[in-house]
Formats: structure tokens, sequence, C-alpha cells
């Protein structure tokens, strides 16, 4: 049974200074008016990448930028704190708060400066230090409007894997946790404020769940405590046809389902963290992406169901972190199944490594891999070619970073999908390097050259979402 709690998460810019904070304070009363929340706070905008910084600095030996940092962040917070709390004893014990935070930052910094080099859970729990701080701020903030709140720091209750820097969560002890902790929290009429991003290891070692991972800790603590629906504060009106600063077009999209959400996420579309839906698919737990700079606009609703529309394509979205590799093969055609097998089999690490088919050469095979992980993508290619058949005639693979892979994300697209897309590149003389198949029936992918992707996205958007009246 889903309980009425409503889980509410503020990204980043909704918390970038002191009017957003307020916007979002009457938010988290607006919902609690109506039942039970939790709130869970990404760092204020910019934070995460200072710390990202300034720890690759000190490493480099330049120690002033932990100095420059703890200034940054202390002016920073302080100047939200005296705009937006007007009771002196909140804002005094939660200015001295953060300067604690502040300074195990800069104790951290210190270190990697002496060991000149980064310790992956201590950079981790680095990281974490700007939710630290805006969580406290924000509880602060809940406070001074009346609100019982307090902050709760996501490591001591989000269990993790040991991937630092990407850590998935132990489901079973994360909730047993949580649940040992929140809903008495509750009861006693007091709204957590959630620390996102971070977690730790069985043993207490600092994690983090990967950039923008406040998302993720929001559908975590959302499915563990059966919420009833979550709500993900942002910057834009929702999940949109494609990204609107390459395509002004764009238009924010109703509904949306689980798969086709994580689809979008995870071929380039940036309003979720791509992993984010996992806890709460199997659940059914709504999650909606609002906009915080315009509450009026209703958002994306994701979830199971969509009323069955006309056409079933949702969104275009882009890539441009991926690689192209090209091998040359006496017998392509034979080769392709087995690629298709082995190297771009879902239990293998390397999940976009994936064959495709190629409409201008027979005798090459094209692969798309994350550049980041191509030379693991190359290590996996070697095995495979070292047990191949010699009659394949495999050449040495050929990389090609300047490619984008912009994709159709949508539910049954089919070769007419795939004869309208060839069509619309070519009428504004875009040639595709190569379509992609066998990665799920929600899409469709082209590769193109990198300085053709805007054109790409525009021409998609206008053939499926501009040029009919329909949706
Ligand atoms: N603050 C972290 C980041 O910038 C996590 C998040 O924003 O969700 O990546
Ligand atoms: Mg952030």
């Amino acid at each position: 049974m889903k309980s009425h709690l409503r889980v509410l998460k503020f990204g980043g810019t909704s918390l970038g200074d002191a009017e957003c904070i307020r916007n979002a304070v009457e938010a988290v009363a607006k919902a609690k008016s109506g039942g039970p929340a939790v709130v869970v706070v990404s760092a204020m905008s910019g934070v995460t990448s200072q710390l990202l910084d300034a720890a690759t600095h000190v490493t480099q030996g330049k120690p002033k930028m932990a100095e420059d940092l703890s200034r940054f962040l202390l002016d920073h917070h302080e100047l939200a704190i005296q705009t937006l709390i007007s009771n002196r004893n909140v804002a005094i014990r939660c200015f001295a708060e953060l300067e604690q935070i502040v300074e195990g930052a800069a104790c951290l910094l210190e270190t990697f400066y002496k060991d000149k080099g980064l310790n992956p859970s201590a950079l981790d729990g680095l990281l974490g230090t700007g939710e630290q701080l805006s969580a406290r701020l924000f509880a602060a903030a809940l406070q001074d409007r009346g609100l019982n709140a307090v902050p709760m720091d996501a490591s001591k209750l989000i269990v993790t894997n040991s991937a630092h820097g990407n850590a998935d969560p132990l489901m079973d002890q994360s909730r047993d946790r949580i649940l040992r902790l929140v809903p008495t929290t509750l009861k006693r009429g007091f709204i957590p404020v959630v620390t996102g991003f971070v977690g730790a290891t069985e043993e207490g070692l600092a994690t983090t769940l990967g950039r923008g991972g406040s998302d993720y800790t929001a559908t975590i603590f959302g499915a563990a405590l059966n919420a009833e629906e979550i709500f993900i504060w942002t910057d834009v009106d929702g999940v949109l046809t494609a990204d609107p600063r390459s395509v002004p077009e764009a238009r924010t999209i109703p509904e949306i389902t689980y798969q086709e959400a994580t689809e979008l996420a995870c071929l380039g579309a940036k309003v979720l963290h791509p992993k984010t839906l996992n806890p709460v698919s199997g659940k059914q737990i709504p999650v909606w992406i609002r906009n915080s700079f315009n509450p009026t606009a209703s958002g994306t609703r994701i979830g199971a169901q969509r009323k069955p529309v006309s056409r079933g394509i949702r969104a275009v979205t882009c890539r441009t972190d991926v690689s192209l590799i090209r091998v040359r093969t006496n017998a392509r055609d034979q080769f392709l199944s087995q690629a298709v097998r082995t190297l771009a089999a879902p239990e293998k690490a390397i999940a976009q490594f994936f064959p495709s088919s190629t409409n201008i050469s027979q005798d090459e095979l094209l692969f798309v891999a994350g550049t980041e992980e191509i030379e693991a993508s190359m290590r996996l290619f070697d095995n495979f070619k070292a047990l191949a058949p010699r009659q394949m005639g495999l050449g040495n693979p050929q990389i090609d970073t300047e490619i984008a892979l912009v994709s159709i994300v949508g539910n049954s697209l089919d070769s007419g999908t795939s004869r309208r897309a060839l069509k619309a590149m070519s009428r504004s003389d875009i040639q595709p390097r190569a379509e992609v198949q066998g990665l799920s029936k929600n899409n469709l992918c082209f590769v193109v050259p990198q300085e053709s992707a805007r054109r790409t996205l525009a021409a998609f958007h206008r053939e499926f979402f501009e040029n009919t009246g329909d949706d």
C-alpha cells in the first residue's frame, strides 16, 4: 500500500539563491499542508563543480584553491542565510554548522595537497559537501518559515556498493535504515531534509551516486518509503520533446513511461540522472518533473501508463560524448549477429557498445561507444577478435571521436519511422554515417558528423513534431 507521503527534490538551480530557496520553501509548505513530505536537496548550483575543481587543483600543487573554495562556500551560503532567515538565533546556529562543514572540506583538501593524489572515497566525501551545506540551509529556512524540519545525512541511510563516483544503492540495507529513521521523524511532525547525491559503503566509506545523482536519492527514498508521488523540481518545464537550447520549438511532454524516460536520459537528455527511475518503476510510483521557476506549468508525469496516442514518438535527443569505431571485415552480416550477441549483451559492463548497420559500406562494421569507455570497449573488441574465425578478416579498428548519436525515442518505432528520419536528413543535406540497431524498440539512433548534430535534431523535430497537427 502506498502511503500519502510525497518526496520533493530540489535541484541546484532551484536552490541557486535566496529567492529560489524561498520559492522552494513555499512549494514544501504547500505539499506539507496535504500530508507528510520528505525533501531531498542538491548542492546550490555550481558548488559541486567548484569542489571538484578545487580537488583537481590542489593535487596539482596549487594549495591556494583550498582557501578560495572555503571563502566562496562561506560567502555564498552566508548571503543566502542573511537574505532568507529572519530569526537571528536560527541564522547564527545555521552559519556555525556550515562553518564546521566547510572546515571539514578544507581539511580534506589539505590531505589531497599533501598526498598529491585523490583517494576515491575522500573525494566522494569532499564532493558531498555541497549537499551537507544546502540541507542545513534549507532545513533552517523551513524552520524560519514556521515548519519543523531536520537535516538528514543520506550517507548514514543509503548503503551503496563501492563504485566510488558512480555508486549504486544496496536497496534492502538502505530501505531498512531509511525505515528505521524516517517514519518516526515524520510522526513527530518533522520534515526530513535529506542530502542528495551521497551514500556510503557498508564499511562507512563515503560514496556518491554520480553527477546529478540527487534525483536518484529522491527515488531511492521514495521507493523505500512507498511514497505516493515524487516531485523533481528543476529549471525546465518537464521532459521536453528536444533540448530547447538546440531546438527552440521544443515543448513539454505531458506524460511519458518509465522506459521512454530512462532511454531518453541514457541517450543524452539532461533532465534526469539515467538511473533515477530504477527504484520506482516496479512499484509504479509516479515521478513528476516540475519547474520551480514556472510553478503553474503542470510538468511531466513519468509513470507506467500513458493514454494511447496516435503517434509513438516522444522526443529527439543527442549525445556527443560518443565515438564511432570502424572495422573492416569480409563477412559483415555473419559477424554482425554474433557481435550483437557477445558485445552488446546486457550483462556486459560497457552498455554503450553496440553494433550498427551501415548505409555506406558493406565491408565495414561500425560500433558506437562512449568516448570515455573507449579503451575498455577496445579491450572487449580485442577479446572478441581473438576468438573470431579468420575468414571474417577483421581489420584494425579506426576511431572517430567527431561524431554525434542523434536518437528518436518513443514506442513501436518501425521502418516507416526510419524512412521518414532518413528523408528528413536528406532534405537538410545531412549525411548519416550509420543507423544504429539492436538497442531496443523504443529508440532509433543515427550517427552523424558532430557538426551536423544540431541540424539533425532540428530536422527530426520538424519532421515528427512540427509538421503534423496531432501530438
Ligand atoms: N550536486 C550534485 C551534482 O551537481 C548532485 C546533483 O546535483 O544532483 O552533480
Ligand atoms: Mg547539482
